[in-house]
């Protein structure tokens, strides 16, 4: 493949599509490389209540909303997953595949990934008894008992979601106090389909005929085991930045992408927008506002 765009935005989820819409309508030629689901995690939300003009919208009918808009004004979309991005003013993007992408300028924008349960035989039980989505897996366990662990805004939502299928949901966190905001935190405690399991950290899978069947946990003060018996258990113990393909010098000490108020790096021609970027509040409308400021500058940066 050998075309020359003005940007390449790395990640569709809300920040690298509306740094397309922001770019296409500026006449940017631009392209938008998603290595995953178009929408990123916002794919895999049940419910968002705080996306201004939407009270109530499910997340994957916003990523739809998002996409469809972002290639409205001629942006391009492909799949695939970046691996290096190199060159000075002009840029080499390459996929992993091989192909090599050249532009002007970049805007990342590759979200977070989910941290993985580090239990002995988790990785085996992924797909079976483990989830990371509950929107995607949660019908497999209707009228089953699941746990949740984590007690910030992504596990607290997909416990309300799970709520509504599975028998019971019992949630548990480390310490006795929520990371997720006081809103959600108020839901979750009024319904009734809702245990909370506080100072608990997991321990062990409990396994039978091959199947999940519980899992063990331990007291933090105490260390004694408790067994939950579940079908299903989804962990949502946060989530670190999709960056390992960058040059560290552009990187905090956590992975994160150090940006300006004009979401550029310390590389030349290389922006950076949404939950990738060192900042304070991660959420749909922030990314929205990273995508569109750091497409405006991508835009002043070529009209110099
Ligand atoms: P998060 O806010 O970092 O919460 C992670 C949770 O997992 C915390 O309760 C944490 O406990 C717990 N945890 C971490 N490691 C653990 C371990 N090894 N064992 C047991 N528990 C562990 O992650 P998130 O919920 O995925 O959210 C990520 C970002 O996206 C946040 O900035 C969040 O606000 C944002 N977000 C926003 C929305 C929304 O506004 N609608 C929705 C989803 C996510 P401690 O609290 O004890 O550290």
């Amino acid at each position: 493949m050998n075309k020359t765009y003005d940007v390449i935005i790395i990640g569709a989820g809300p920040a690298g599509l509306t740094a397309a819409i922001y770019a296409s309508r500026a006449n940017l030629k631009t392209l938008i490389i998603e290595a995953a689901i178009n929408g990123g995690k916002l794919s895999k939300t049940y419910q968002i209540e705080n996306y201004p003009g939407f009270e109530s919208v499910s997340g994957l009918e916003l990523a739809q909303h998002l996409t469809d808009h972002s290639q409205k004004f001629g942006a391009e979309l492909i799949s695939g997953e970046v691996t290096e991005i190199s060159g000075t003013q002009n840029k080499t993007v390459t996929l992993s595949d091989g192909r090599a992408l050249t532009c002007k300028a970049v805007i990342i924008a590759t979200g977070t990934k989910e941290r993985t349960l580090d239990l002995p035989h988790a990785n085996e039980y992924t797909g079976r008894g483990i989830s990371y989505c509950a929107v995607c897996d949660g019908f497999f366990y209707r009228n089953k008992e699941v746990v949740i662990i984590g007690g910030g805004n992504s596990a607290l939502e997909e416990a309300l979601y799970l709520a509504t299928l599975a028998s019971k949901v019992t949630i548990v966190i480390r310490r006795d106090v929520f990371r997720a905001e006081a809103g959600i935190v108020d839901k979750v405690k009024a319904n009734e389909k809702i245990e909370i399991i506080t100072k608990h950290i997991p321990e062990s899978l409990c396994i039978k005929d091959d199947r999940i069947c519980g899992i063990n946990l331990k007291d933090v003060d105490t260390n004694e085991i408790t067994t939950v018996p579940c079908k299903g258990i989804f962990p949502y113990i946060g989530a670190d930045p999709v960056t390992d393909f960058l040059d560290p010098s552009l990187l905090d000490e956590k992975g994160y992408i150090i940006t300006k108020q004009d979401m550029s790096t310390a590389a030349e021609g290389i922006f950076a927008a949404g939950d990738c970027i060192r900042k304070d509040l991660r959420q749909v409308i922030t990314a929205c506002n990273d995508g569109a400021i750091a497409a405006d500058s991508a835009a002043r940066y070529l009209k110099q």
